[in-house]
């Protein structure tokens, strides 16, 4: 058991573990991959860096430090959070039970750029199967992504369907795990999403058609902003609501960084994390 899962290992993650490590906290780092900083080519504008660093290093002396004070890292991708007594945290390799969670996984850069498709958001697209696998029950599905998060979300709508084609348009597979037996996989490129008050279905680039009931989209990783819904924490677009010490509406459960909006940028991303840790801290003490 943890006292401290965070999910996320960006400068705001990795700087709430610089704290909670050296408070005797039992913390857990999870994240998948580099984040925000991947792409980062240099960054000139962070303190006692006068030559300028690229990101992909900056990220990786922060993982580094926290290693050096004994922080277990672990490069794995979260695919949800469960409350109960505790907080279990399920990924692509494992679960881990820890008392207090702080979401740090960015800001989600994951976007669908299939044509039509925005314009039926909430009208048969949804981005959560959690939140509205309910509403299809026994309907023809479709969830569009080819990684560890469509395998997710597939197995959760399986609760509520047997028609559930994963859509990649036109990627390979990179899932982990299989996708459950009744599904079909179908890897052709999709040219649009069409249909009137509601979804209707997807044509394929070459031309054919499959009729559908609903869309479930499921890109790259989930977000922090996925979690949230599913857990029940209030968001205002695509942030994370909290309060003025980086407390979510669900007890026990913090966010910092990109992930809750404003100034992106890794300074404040770094100042979130270290705010964020210190209200945990206190938190773990009562
Ligand atoms: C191209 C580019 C250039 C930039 N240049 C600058 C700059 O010059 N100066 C500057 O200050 N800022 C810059 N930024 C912004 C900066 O990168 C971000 O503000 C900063 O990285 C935010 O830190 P964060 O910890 O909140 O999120 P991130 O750094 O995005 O970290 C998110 C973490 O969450 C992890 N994660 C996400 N989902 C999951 C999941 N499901 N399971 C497990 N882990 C997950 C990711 O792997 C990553 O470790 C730039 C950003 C980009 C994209």
């Amino acid at each position: 058991m943890y006292d401290i899962i965070i999910i996320g290992k960006g400068p705001a993650g990795i700087s709430a573990a610089l704290y909670t490590v050296r408070a005797n906290l039992k913390t857990l780092v999870l994240g998948s991959g580099i984040g925000g900083l991947e792409n980062a080519e240099k960054i000139d504008n962070y303190y006692g860096f006068p030559e300028g660093i690229s990101g992909k290093e900056l990220q990786q002396r922060g993982v580094e430090q926290v290693q050096t004070l004994g922080c277990d890292v672990l490069d794995e991708e979260v695919l949800s959070v469960i409350k109960d007594n505790f907080f279990t945290v399920r990924t692509n390799k494992g679960e881990y039970e820890g008392k207090q969670i702080l979401l740090t996984t960015g800001k989600s850069r994951v976007k669908t750029k299939i044509k039509g498709i925005d314009e039926f958001l909430g009208k048969g697209v949804s981005m959560c199967a959690v939140c509205d696998g309910f509403f299809y029950r026994g309907k023809r599905l479709v969830v569009l992504g080819n990684a560890n998060y469509a395998i997710s979300e597939t197995d959760e709508l399986t609760r509520f369907s047997q028609d559930i084609t994963i859509c990649t348009n036109g990627r390979e597979p990179e899932w982990e795990n299989a996708a459950p037996q009744s599904v079909k996989i179908d890897t052709r490129t999709i040219a649009e999403v069409t249909g009137n008050a509601k979804v209707e279905r997807l044509v394929f680039g070459d031309g054919d058609t499959l009729e559908l009931d609903g869309i479930f989209i499921a890109e790259g990783t989930a977000s922090a902003f996925d979690f949230a819904v599913k857990m029940g924490i209030l968001t205002e677009g695509t942030n994370i609501v909290v309060d003025e010490n980086f407390k979510t509406n669900v007890d026990g459960v913090f966010a910092a960084g990109d992930c809750i909006g404003g100034f992106l940028q890794v300074s404040k991303a770094v100042a979130d994390g270290a705010l964020a840790a210190r209200m945990m801290i206190k938190n773990a003490r009562k």
